[in-house]
């Protein structure tokens, strides 16, 4: 039997583990550390209460956001190689590096799970053209682990909008207004929302709205990367 090795993405070390990315290259990575818990941005004041102040003042159609890493390099290179170069290896990785991230966050908490995972779809055309949802490749393993039902029907993208990634944060709000559906009524209490990055939380908080006026208490959302330099975002 010839044994399976891997190397790994960012240094070329032959790694045998479950993702083609070294210890020391997964240790590197830009993690996030002390965030507001409802818009998941660095707080600037660790003493402070787990809310930014701009939650406390306006709060965001979120409840919650959880997220690993940084989107700063490596990581956007990574996210920019699973998107564009249909590298579905790197999916592997980040859907690893958000359950251990779930997993340290749930375990001894009285923190509810979600009753359904909802992979931030995207429009038809533009999964035709990718071939694949890299949210949903990110959440079908977190899915699986945590035994919680991934939904793929729920909501519907119905606008085919200009690549979020070039747009100004202005832009993004005019752009995306409107861009989803929900197909089915909705009976669950507590959604949360899978994405590969966040940069503006423009689109998590459009479905998030659009959610909660459909019924749903709940809306949390689980990223992989979360922007949180202004020029990012
Ligand atoms: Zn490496
Ligand atoms: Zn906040």
């Amino acid at each position: 039997m010839r044994l399976f090795a891997a190397c790994c993405v960012l240094c070329d070390t032959r790694v045998t583990g479950a993702v083609s990315l070294c210890r020391p290259c997964l240790h590197d990575l830009p993690r996030l550390k002390s965030t507001c818990y409802q818009c998941g941005l660095p707080l600037e004041n660790r003493q402070e209460a787990s809310l930014c102040g701009q939650c406390q003042h306006a709060s965001p159609p979120i409840d919650y956001l959880m997220s690993s890493l940084q989107y700063a390099y490596p990581v956007n290179y990574l996210l920019s190689q699973l998107k564009f170069k249909r590298d579905l290896t790197q999916a592997k990785i980040f859907s690893h590096i958000m359950l251990t991230t779930l997993q340290k966050h749930y375990s001894g908490q009285t923190m509810a799970l979600p009753d359904i995972i909802i992979p931030i779809p995207l429009h038809k055309k533009r999964c035709r053209q990718r071939g694949f949802n890299q949210a949903l490749e990110i959440a079908k393993p977190i899915a699986k682990k945590l035994n919680i039902p991934l939904s793929t029907n729920t909501v519907q993208r119905v606008k085919y909008t200009q690549a979020q990634s070039l747009l100004s944060a202005v832009k993004r709000r005019k752009n995306l207004h409107h861009s989803f559906t929900i197909n089915k009524r909705m009976t669950a209490e507590h959604i949360v929302l899978v994405d590969d990055v966040v940069t503006t939380g423009t689109t998590v908080y459009e479905l998030a709205t659009l959610l909660k006026q459909s019924g749903v208490k709940k809306v949390g959302v689980w990223a992989v990367a979360r922007a949180v330099n202004k020029k990012d975002r």
